[in-house]
């Protein structure tokens, strides 16, 4: 029994809330806290009404704000927060739980906002305050980094001797029916994927112009679809936590008519992240456009297909070499029908949950600041499956890659 805080109320902080509202065995009080508290009081209304768990508070809180954090923690007395507003907020809500003594779990590394630049140093940094403090942090904790994180985990514990080639495959075969969106959160999404890309091999980082490598692979239940090598967080920590990978990389698919789109808002300046001014205010291209287009948050009605995230993996047992492919595949319409969100949201907040769900029960409890990989994968597996995202194991198999 006990008390969680979420903060954020998009995609992701909407399953959060309903599959923590699932548990009230583990999760018996929740708040829902974001910078606009209406956003929290639908979703709060909406998981009341789909599950029963009636303890769900909100707030309004600016989570870049750390007296205000503080505060909202000191008056609700949470033992965990979940974050899933966005990567800006990582630093200062650490810092919040560091003054207030409260265990963190997040779902995507910290992002400076003037700089496009993604990597684990800043919160890595964190880990002695942590382990003095006696408290515990859970780094990216959703499907990719995340789960991704977890069935590597698995496949070293279980499959692998010595893990030696890893891919990451993320493929998102479902069709919102619009001419332009993102899944999660455009600004981050589209900074994430302009910037150069990058992969493991050999002890050093190879560095990519962005879509310079391209693949046709397939996926379960979709078929063949075109996948890009980009740089992706987890890949750091688990060519740091895996010291046998000899090389890993992340693939993700994207249709012509994206990348079409993509070009376009690119060499027109508007994935600019610099302010401009305009009608003598200043603003900033790329927060503008996320202002004009689809809500992801609104996309789940109409979508239909589905994901398949997993991680293609190449090494050795017992002297021999092997193959093994580890992948969930999540129905976008399933996932609306039962949060109101889409897939992208929905495989990013159930293993929130699961990963919270392991704290608050001791499974997942270390003093100091981890990724997900560093934890027993097996009780978060076991369980995983049932809240929503069932997984599959090939052994044995060409990896196309
Ligand atoms: P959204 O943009 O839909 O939601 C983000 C929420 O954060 C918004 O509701 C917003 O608040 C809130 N927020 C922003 N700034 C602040 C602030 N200063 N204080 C308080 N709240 C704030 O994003 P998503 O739900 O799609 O994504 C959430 C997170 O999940 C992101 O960090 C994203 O990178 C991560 N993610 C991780 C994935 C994974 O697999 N690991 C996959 C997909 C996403 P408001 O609306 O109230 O103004």
């Amino acid at each position: 029994m006990s008390k969680v805080l979420i903060i954020g109320a998009g995609g992701v902080g909407r399953v959060t809330t309903i599959k923590c509202a699932q548990h009230p065995q583990v999760f018996s009080h929740i708040m829902l806290a974001s910078r606009t508290k209406s956003k929290c009081d639908e979703i709060a209304a909406d998981a009341r009404k789909r599950t029963g768990h009636q303890k769900i508070e909100t707030a309004a809180v600016d989570a870049e704000n750390v007296p205000q954090l503080v505060e909202l923690i000191r008056s609700f007395q949470p033992e965990l927060v979940i974050h899933v507003a966005l990567p800006y907020q990582d630093l200062t809500i650490m810092d919040a739980c560091l003054e207030t003594g409260v265990h963190y779990l997040d779902t995507a590394n910290y992002e400076p906002k003037e700089e496009a630049k993604f990597e684990y140093s800043w919160q890595w940094a964190y880990q002695d305050r942590f382990r003095e403090k006696g408290i515990c942090a859970v780094l990216g904790c959703g499907f990719d980094p995340g789960v991704t994180g977890v069935f590597t985990a698995r496949a070293a514990k279980h499959h692998f001797d010595e893990i030696h080639y890893l891919d990451i495959v993320d493929c998102n075969g479902g069709d919102h029916g619009k001419a332009f969106a993102t899944n999660f959160n455009p600004e981050i999404n589209i900074r994430e994927i302009t910037q150069k890309g990058k992969y493991w091999e050999n002890g050093q980082w190879v560095e990519t112009e962005p879509f310079e490598f391209k693949k046709s692979l397939n996926y379960p239940n979709i078929g063949a679809r075109n996948s890009y090598l980009l740089y992706h967080e987890e890949l750091e920590s688990l060519v740091k936590n895996f010291p046998s990978i000899k090389r890993a990389r992340f693939w993700m698919t994207f249709g012509d008519e994206y990348l079409t789109h993509l070009r376009v808002i690119e060499n027109i300046g508007m994935s600019r992240i610099d302010p401009v001014i305009y009608n003598g205010v200043e603003i900033v291209p790329l927060q503008f456009l996320k202002a004009v287009l689809p809500d992801p948050g609104d996309l789940g009605e109409n979508y239909t297909g589905e994901t398949s995230i997993g991680c293609r993996i190449k090494g050795i047992k017992n002297g021999q070499e092997k193959t093994y492919y580890i992948y969930n595949n999540c129905s976008h319409q399933a996932a609306f029908d039962e949060t109101g969100a889409q897939g992208v949201s929905y495989t990013t907040g159930v293993p929130a949950m699961t990963g919270a769900m392991m704290m608050l029960q001791g499974e997942w409890m270390k003093k100091g600041v981890f990724n997900v990989e560093e934890f027993n994968p097996d009780p978060f597996l076991d369980k995983l499956g049932g809240h929503g995202l069932p997984w599959t194991e090939l052994h044995d198999i060409d990896l196309e890659l």
